[in-house]
């Protein structure tokens, strides 16, 4: 049989090529980077290559290998990060013009764990503004365009790191997921996302947008791909508050293992309503045969506070975001707004030039939901909402060890065609903003392609610190529906 290109590898694959010797990470990280020069310029996945650092890289562990030396699971395999993690020395943007200038001085905790576990870093991808968004179009540095039709989005926030896996100009990344941004465009691209468990990934580093709510997680062209990378990046972190000290599992191991007995739970308040793209329908009904067809039983159940989940996050979220922003003043890092008269012009000023137009949105909404007189009948309120919320899911998870759902109401949309409508933008994240409120861990899978062979992802959610066996299903639906895992460039 004859090799597939190195690009088409799976992480796991190119790991295990390099370890025995069979490639030379310089050869892969090469390989990537070409690939990376002929691609970007269309798709503009990467705000920042390091093909110096990537090659010097690659050039010390395949050294230190001819001395026997492996340094982890990802020994000289190239990845990317989502410009929101902090990288020493290297621009970390978060998608905006008031970040445009700064390099951190320190690494983020996933960025420290992902290179001390052997990877390569090619670069840096693009994403929404501070992740807020579903299409990377509110981007400071100009849309991503969908690797399966470059006239489309790629979803978002982390639209560059599931374009920039799906046309293989990586062999796996990191995003962050607040309230869908890992999942939805994992799903719009026809790759796995997961966000974990809150409390399981380390946030230390990773700049915050609504810190009850933010995680970061794998997006990968594989189940098991995503499994080997969660554990390379999960585990407690001092560093991190509200990490969680727990024991990680073999989650590699899970992503083979069998799905008999499990009991799958369809929550109903997600299939109904007008929203939802036959299509899509369609192809997570194919996701749920192959569970069945492997021994797993299917449970109806409800979630009944559903339906409030899009209005308590734009509480909350905003809420959040507002009061972290606000450490752009133009005086500690970043933009500074020149030739200002006074502190207070220069800081108004700093502001109104380096944030886009979403960003300012959400802090106009979270400073008047937090606002002396508001703040218990919208914060509050949306918190004893989001406590409802969380009990659905406990309730759930008494019946079912899994639910599986859509990840997004439709297949990618068109570039342009929701961007002058923030509410019906917001409603692409409507089957994964409940999980975030809840902080339980959710994958996207690859299950299906649309009439216009666009991707189309199903949705697992399991209870917190149960990412094994949201593996275990979505490896079992992925060895029954074969699915191109890299994307055909086209448009
Ligand atoms: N699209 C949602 C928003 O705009 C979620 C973003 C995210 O998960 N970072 O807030």
């Amino acid at each position: 049989m004859a090799i597939a290109p190195v690009h088409e590898w799976t992480l796991l694959e190119a790991a295990r090529r390099v370890r025995e010797g069979e490639v030379s990470s310089r050869e892969l990280t090469e390989a990537l980077l070409a690939r990376i020069a002929a691609l970007n310029p269309k798709i503009n996945a990467y705000l920042t290559v390091l093909p110096e650092r990537a090659m010097a890289q690659a050039a010390a562990c395949d050294e230190e290998r001819s001395r026997g030396t492996i340094r982890g699971a990802l020994h000289g395999v190239p990845v990317g990060l989502k410009d929101i993690f902090c990288t020493r020395g290297v621009r970390t943007t978060c998608g905006s013009r008031i970040l445009h200038n700064f390099d951190p001085p320190y690494d983020a905790t996933v960025t420290s764990m992902v290179l001390s576990a052997g990877a390569v870093l090619l670069g840096k991808h693009n994403m929404d503004e501070f992740a807020m968004g579903s299409s990377t179009e509110t981007s400071h540095f100009g849309v991503t365009r969908n690797p399966w039709d470059l006239s489309r989005i790629p979803g978002g926030s982390s639209g560059g790191t599931a374009a920039a896996v799906a046309a293989a100009m990586c062999f796996g990344g990191i995003g962050t997921d607040t309230g869908g941004s890992i999942r939805q465009p994992a799903s719009l691209c026809g790759v796995v996302g997961v966000k974990p468990t809150y409390g399981r990934v380390s946030r230390y580093g990773m700049i915050a947008f609504a810190s009850s709510l933010d995680q970061g997680g794998p997006i990968t062209r594989s189940v098991a791909d995503a499994a080997l990378l969660l554990s390379v990046i999960a585990g407690y972190d001092r560093r991190d508050s509200t990490s969680v000290d727990v024991p990680v599992p073999d989650y590699l191991a899970a992503a083979g293992a069998r799905v008999n007995g499990l009991r799958v739970g369809l929550p109903r308040e997600y299939f109904e309503g007008g929203g939802l793209d036959p299509a899509v329908k369609a192809s997570v009904e194919r996701a749920l045969k192959a569970l069945t067809d492997q021994g797993a039983t299917a449970v109806e159940v409800s979630l009944p506070h559903t339906s409030y989940a899009l209005s308590t996050y734009y509480l909350v979220a905003p809420a959040e975001a507002s009061s972290n922003l606000a450490r752009y003043d133009g005086v500690r890092y970043g933009h500074r707004a020149e030739g200002s008269a006074g502190l207070i012009e220069m800081m108004s000023r700093t502001r109104a030039e380096g944030f886009g137009a979403e960003v300012k949105r959400r802090i106009m909404i979270g400073t008047y939901a937090l606002s002396a007189g508001y703040y218990e009948a919208f914060y509050g309120k949306a918190q004893k909402v989001r406590t409802l919320i969380r009990e659905d899911f406990g309730k759930a998870f008494g019946q079912v060890d899994v639910l599986l759902t859509p990840t997004a109401p439709t297949p990618a949309f068109r570039l342009g065609e929701k961007t002058d409508d923030p509410l019906t933008m917001y409603l692409s994240d409507i089957y994964t903003i409940p999980c975030n409120l809840a902080g339980i861990p959710g994958l996207s899978v690859p299950c299906g392609l649309s009439a216009e062979g666009l991707p189309v992802g199903a949705q697992l959610l399991a209870n917190h610190f149960r990412e094994e066996t949201l593996f275990t299903a979505a490896g079992a639906i992925e060895r029954a529906i074969p699915l191109p895992r890299v994307a055909p460039i086209t448009g």
